[in-house]
């Protein structure tokens, strides 16, 4: 058999491959919205599509439904700064997310919040450099 004749589950069913992708969003941050850190009910899109905002890995970040409805179409570093709960490790780690270092905003979020659920085993973080500093 031909490899392109090979069926796959995801091509077969777009929707199934969109909510793993969604799944796989939240699990980066143990489920926690990046910018306040309560629990993720949503994706939100740093840049808005409504701006030219893609639906990529880089521009979605897991969101609480409250902080995504407050932001609505603002540039979402933009926006952040002026929120209460403004952290400059979790502004950081939304720019380190936007260019597309997953393991730095990761590795930011949990310097940030250390007591979040994060999963240690699959994010392999470091953080002994910042228990030092
Ligand atoms: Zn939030």
């Amino acid at each position: 058999m031909h490899i392109n004749d090979a069926v796959f589950l995801e091509d077969l069913c777009p929707k199934f491959r969109l909510r793993q992708w969604r799944k796989s969003i939240h699990r980066f941050t143990g489920k926690s919205c990046i910018y306040c850190g309560k629990p993720s009910e949503s994706i939100d899109h740093i840049l808005p599509r409504s701006q030219g905002g893609l639906s990529t890995t880089e521009n979605c970040v897991p969101a609480c439904l409250s902080c995504n409805g407050d932001k609505s179409d603002a540039n979402a570093l933009y926006w952040y700064r002026k929120q209460k709960f403004y952290d400059p490790r979790r502004a950081m780690a939304i720019r380190a997310w936007l260019e597309g270092d997953l393991r730095l905003a990761i590795r930011l979020l949990q310097w940030a919040n250390p007591n979040s659920k994060i999963n240690k085993k699959n994010c392999k973080i470091d953080e002994s450099k910042y228990k030092a500093a």
